[in-house]
């Protein structure tokens, strides 16, 4: 039978990698019957919401999606999308590999990482309170009762939760995912000495949890530590678990490792649903002259099939990457190249088809 599967184009150069995608992945033979859905800001011109609700259903019925990246308005009042898809949708934990590339010259080679961060919490929450604000004025006044501390009349506040239940699933989720991927050690981030009780009970928690789990191995480490072992030694890293902020910085910086943003592929993943996607943007300096990179949205294709179950076509989907890249002739612009969006893909199609 055949895999459903929601696809959602984006914007920007999102059109142009999403059916470079999605003829790489029918390549493979693996049989999916494709439903392409439209969001983002046209959606939102035409409807009045970027993401209308028939996205969320489909995805609902399809359990798995794949989108191209959504241009985010500044300043319009426009929720992005990502965001919301993420929060309706419980995606809870973001995984971001992060692999050497045959071929292509980077200050690391043998990198072979995963980034899992937690996608809910932390300074991400959303709570936020603007300086000079009525709600501002209170929040001093509480916090000087509560806690005996003064904040400056003109601080501006963003809040940082970090809960038991929600670090408590994105460590069993890093410890499933380090288990079924054959991973071997997860090290997880974080700066307890100074914030106690939120990387501090992210710390307390995934020493518990991994501690009931001893088959997979665990460390922690202050993030500032690690970041600075990270760019003296990636290759001595196999799984990252990180809370939501300290995520979002390392697996750009995980991404620049290995040869970046063009070739960063990334899932968003509940226990029911999950939505792939490059980590990439919209890239709208670059949108409609078929020149994007579209390899970080054909291995986020390549997740997408390990995800259901398809690990041998993953896998030729990888091999193939490799072999184009390293074979060197059809190259996007930012590898160096002259090759289109479809050259490239049309390649990595047919050394997956051979
Ligand atoms: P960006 O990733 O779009 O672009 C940064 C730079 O990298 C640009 O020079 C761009 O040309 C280049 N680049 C990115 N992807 C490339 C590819 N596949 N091939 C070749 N070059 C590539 O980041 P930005 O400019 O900060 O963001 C643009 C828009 O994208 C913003 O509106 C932002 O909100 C949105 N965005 C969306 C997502 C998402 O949908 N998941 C993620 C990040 C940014």
């Amino acid at each position: 039978m055949a895999h459903l599967v929601t696809l959602i184009p984006g914007d920007g150069i999102g059109p142009e990698v999403s059916e470079a995608t999605r003829r790489v992945l029918n390549a493979t033979g693996v049989p999916i019957e494709w439903v392409v859905l439209d969001a983002g800001a046209a959606v939102l011109e035409r409807e009045g919401t970027a993401l209308p609700p028939r996205v969320l259903d489909h995805i609902r019925r399809s359990r798995v999606a794949i989108k191209g990246p959504i241009t985010t308005p500044v300043g319009s009042g426009f929720r992005s999308v990502n965001v919301e898809l993420r929060q309706s949708l419980d995606l809870f934990a973001s995984v971001r590999p992060s692999r050497s590339l045959a071929g292509l010259p980077t200050p690391y080679p043998n990198v072979d990482l995963v980034v899992i961060r937690e996608n809910t919490e932390d300074l991400y929450q959303g709570i936020e309170f603007e300086r000079g604000t009525p709600e501002a004025r209170e929040l001093r006044e509480e916090l000087l009762r509560l806690s005996g501390r003064e904040v400056g009349e003109d601080a501006g506040f963003t809040v940082k939760p970090i809960s038991v239940t929600g670090t408590r699933r994105i460590v069993r989720f890093a410890l499933d995912f380090a288990r079924a991927q054959g991973r071997r050690r997860i090290t997880l981030g974080h700066k307890a000495n100074i914030m106690w009780f939120s990387d501090g009970l992210f710390r307390s928690i995934g020493r518990v949890e991994a501690g009931a789990h001893p088959d997979v191995g665990f460390e922690d480490v202050e993030i500032d530590q690690l970041s600075m072992r990270l760019v003296r030694d990636p290759t001595a890293f196999d799984v990252l678990l990180l809370p939501n902020l300290y995520g979002d910085i390392l697996s750009d910086l995980c991404a620049g490792l290995v040869g970046g943003l063009g070739l960063a592929a990334g899932a968003n993943l509940g226990w029911e649903y999950a939505v792939f996607e490059p980590v990439h943007g919209s890239a709208p300096d670059i949108a409609g002259a078929g020149v994007a990179n579209p390899i970080a949205m054909i291995l986020s294709g390549g997740m997408l099939l390990r995800h259901v179950g398809e690990p041998d076509a993953a896998a030729r989907i990888e091999s193939a990457v490799d072999a184009v890249l390293a074979d060197g002739e059809v190259r996007t612009p930012d590898l160096g190249g002259s090759s289109s969006t479809d050259e490239l893909a049309d390649a990595i199609g047919a050394a997956v088809a051979a």
